[in-house]
């Protein structure tokens, strides 16, 4: 499948993105992620992405187009994907709807996975993040068993600079103001799927997309 998860920061798209990916013949493909990678590896766009990101400020368009495009690209995602914070704006909509043209490959579903924010900042404050895997945590809900090393793989866990309240602010402006029109002109169009996720549990939130996407889980 081709799906888009819309959803507010924080809001638990790239967990249910890693649910649903086996069933759904889907690699999720975050765009956080992948600048993530190219902040710590300090190449050129990572060097000019992290000036951004670590201002909890959106990454500009032109640069996280090309990376969108050069993962989309790849074998592995030719028999489907999952975007997870992409588009995040009115213009990366339009490049991303140009260039899935080109390709033949339209999404088949945009799901919006809508949490409300009062239920997101204590979830972001508490997360942590494994430095190998991306596996994330949370201190309070689902601590790992093995403290501050990675329950799955004992690697080391790490806060991420933008999770602090004050970043997380930054990052919910940069939803109402940039990412909001977005969902909108989707839904205005007739064609947006949504799942009222209100405060459910992951668990609870995972059986609604399921739901939603008409998804089985394989036995
Ligand atoms: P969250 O959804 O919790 O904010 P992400 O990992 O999706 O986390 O994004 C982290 C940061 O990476 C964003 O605050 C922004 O700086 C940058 N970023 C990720 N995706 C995009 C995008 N599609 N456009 C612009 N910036 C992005």
């Amino acid at each position: 499948m081709r799906l888009a998860f819309f959803g507010p920061p924080g809001g638990g798209k790239g967990t249910q993105a890693e649910r649903v990916k086996k069933d759904a013949h889907a690699v999720p493909v975050s765009t956080g992620d992948l600048l993530r990678e190219h902040v710590a590896k300090k190449t050129p766009l990572g060097v000019k992405a992290n000036d951004f990101m670590s201002r909890g400020a959106l990454v500009p368009d032109d640069l996280v187009n090309s990376i969108l495009k050069e993962r989309i690209t790849q074998p592995d995602a030719r028999e489907g994907f999952i975007l997870d914070g992409y588009p995040r704006t009115l213009g990366q909509l339009e490049s991303l709807e140009a260039l899935l043209r080109e390709l033949k490959m339209p999404i088949e579903t945009w799901l919006f996975i809508d949490v409300p924010l009062s239920s997101i900042e204590e979830r972001v404050l508490n997360r942590r993040v494994c430095k190998q895997s991306g596996h994330t945590w949370n201190t309070k809900t689902n601590p790992s068993p093995r403290g501050n090393l990675c329950g799955i793989d004992g690697s080391e866990l790490y806060t991420r600079p933008d999770d602090s309240a004050e970043k997380l602010k930054k990052r919910f402006e940069a939803y109402k103001n940039d990412t909001l029109p977005v969902i909108e002109s989707l839904r205005k169009q007739g064609r947006l799927t949504e799942v009222a996720a209100g405060t459910g549990t992951a668990d609870q939130v995972e059986a609604q997309v399921r739901k939603a996407l008409h998804l089985v889980k394989a036995k």
